[in-house]
C-alpha cells in the first residue's frame, strides 16, 4: 500500500501568500475563487514537507496517516 498523508492548512494563520501553491510538486494546494489557498488534492500528497518547511506562517502541517 502506498503511504497516505494528511495535509492540514490552518486558515487562521494562512495569509494566502501562495508559496505552498508554488512549491508543492503534486499541486495539492490551489487558490480558490475567494483568493484563499485551499487543500484540493490531499490524496496526491507524497509527504515531502516542502509546504510545511516553506510556509512562513507555520500554517501547514503534514503527517502520515495511520493505515
Ligand atoms: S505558504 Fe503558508 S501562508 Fe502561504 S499560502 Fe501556503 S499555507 Fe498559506
Ligand atoms: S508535503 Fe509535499 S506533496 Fe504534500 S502537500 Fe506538502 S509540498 Fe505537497
Amino acid at each position: 500500500m502506498p503511504k497516505k498523508f494528511k495535509v492540514n492548512l490552518n486558515p487562521k494563520w494562512c495569509k494566502s501568500c501562495g508559496i505552498c501553491v508554488e512549491f508543492c510538486p503534486k499541486r495539492v494546494f490551489e487558490f480558490s475563487k475567494d483568493g484563499k489557498v485551499r487543500v484540493v488534492r490531499e490524496g496526491d500528497c507524497i509527504g515531502c514537507k516542502n509546504c510545511e518547511l516553506r510556509c512562513p506562517d507555520y500554517a501547514v502541517e503534514v503527517w502520515e496517516e495511520e493505515a
